[in-house]
């Protein structure tokens, strides 16, 4: 196929096969959602460049390199949205439901833009579902965002796969404290430090912390600690934290070199890691940015939020093979029909049965075929039962109906009789 006809490099279809995952991950995550109390929000993927610029911050690796910016026909410049919080904090500001103070339990879902280097768990269009809490500043909260996502993985089944690893920044101010002394010491042993490192000393210089540069950590080793400048009111906010924690049992390691990418974080930042997934092993990110909404020209309001990467999640449950068997089963029931009188009365017939059994998964064969094509079709569908309407059916007003999956025998049932027989045979989630 000529490269014009093909996708965009990074940017993936999600084909047949695999949605079934994909919708059983969503629909898991969208319950537990719903049943702590948070809302959905939608906004738009495109956002004006400035947003992010102005949210993300200038000297992240998102705006500097990794944003898909385009001119919109009027000379505007216009950017799919990289992530999610900063058009979040957008709408709630542009519709005032977070003015006065007012809670705001919020969660999206949906595709993310990046132009980085395409990998296995690394796209270029990738997929969050992300959740943001506007105007609660206590521990409790943030112990919540962690909960949730811990009784996540264990509805999942993945919990031994993943680790918690959790850090405080602290507030601007003690971050800036730690900044000087960061950027002093770090000075000192400039010559040691790798380049991108000798550059992010200039611009971003916590962002050295996450290095993957074995000299520069060898540097960084008796480099100041965030933890000796963190104000009381942070230090006694990650206690709250860890306390909660403790109080579930969910189990946690503290990763002082954990920043984060992003700008806008404060207090409690965490990420939920993992070994299965190779180098892409973060899972789901996020933490505190009490900062943010001011920033960006709202009233002070504290927010605290997290994403997880929807890729690397669905990849995992494949990894681990934590694929519920019955997730790929989408067709309950298949009716096959021979003849064009056989054909009618089984649309009419399946019709009657949907209006009683509005959730059976029923499928009518399209297409006619001879009786063996249909029964392969039957088969291959993965129902668990074929209906049959063939000349004798039709003559007794009966129906056929058939196991494909081991036990029973065939047996005829009246046509009035079979939405109750299918309510007693199929059981339906
Ligand atoms: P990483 O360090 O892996 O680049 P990040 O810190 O840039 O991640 P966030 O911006 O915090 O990631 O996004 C939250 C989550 O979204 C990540 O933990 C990951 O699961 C997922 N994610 C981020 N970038 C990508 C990508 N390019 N492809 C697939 N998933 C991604
Ligand atoms: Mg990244």
């Amino acid at each position: 196929m000529s490269k014009s006809l093909q996708a965009i490099r990074g940017m993936n279809d999600i084909l047949p096969e695999q949605t079934p995952l994909w919708r059983y991950f969503e629909g898991t995550v969208a319950r537990l959602l719903d049943n702590y109390g948070y809302k959905q929000i939608r906004m738009p993927i495109v956002e004006f460049t400035e947003l992010f610029k102005r949210s993300i911050g200038e000297v992240t690796d998102i705006v500097e390199k990794e944003m898909y910016t385009f001119e919109d026909r009027n000379g505007d410049s216009l950017t799919l949205r990289p992530e999610g919080t900063a058009a979040c904090v957008r709408a709630v500001l542009e519709h005032g439901i977070t003015g006065g103070g007012q809670v705001q339990k919020l969660w999206y879902i949906g595709p993310m833009f990046r132009h980085e280097r395409p990998q296995k768990g690394r796209y270029r269009q990738f997929h969050q579902i992300g959740l943001e809490v506007f105007n609660l500043d206590g521990p409790d909260i943030d112990a919540e965002l962690i909960t949730m996502t811990w009784r996540l993985w264990g509805e999942l089944d993945i919990r031994d796969a993943v680790k918690l690893e959790l850090n405080s920044l602290g507030t601007s101010e003690s971050r800036g404290r730690y900044r000087e002394a960061l950027v002093e010491y770090l000075s000192a042993h400039h010559d040691k430090l790798d380049e991108d490192s000798q550059r992010r000393l200039k611009t971003n210089p916590l962002r050295v912390l996450d290095t993957k540069n074995a000299d520069t950590q060898a540097v960084l080793v008796d480099a100041p600690k965030m933890a000796d400048y963190l104000d009381d009111e942070s230090r006694a906010h990650f206690e709250g934290l860890k306390a909660r924690l403790d109080a579930v049992g969910i189990p946690y390691v503290l990763n002082p070199k954990l920043v984060r990418g992003l700008d806008y974080y404060s207090k409690t930042v965490f990420e939920w890691v993992t070994d299965k997934l190779g180098a892409q092993g973060t899972v789901c990110a996020g933490g505190r940015y009490d900062g943010l909404v001011e920033q960006m020209g709202g009233k002070p309001t504290t927010g605290v939020g997290f994403a997880m990467g929807i890729e690397r999640l669905v990849l995992m449950l494949e990894t681990l093979e934590q694929i519920p068997e019955e997730i790929s089963r989408q067709v309950d029931v298949y009716l096959c029909a021979f003849g064009e009188e056989a054909e009618l009365a089984g649309l009419a017939l399946a019709e009657r049965v949907r209006d009683q059994l509005p959730n059976l998964r029923l499928q009518v064969n399209a297409g006619a075929g001879s009786f063996k094509s249909q029964f392969k079709k039957a088969d291959k569908s993965g129902a668990l039962y074929a209906l049959i309407l063939g000349d004798d059916e039709m003559a007794q007003q009966v129906v056929g109906f058939k196991p494909l999956r081991g036990q029973g025998e065939q047996q005829s049932i009246a046509w009035d009789a079979l939405a109750a027989h299918l309510a007693t045979c199929v059981v339906q989630g």
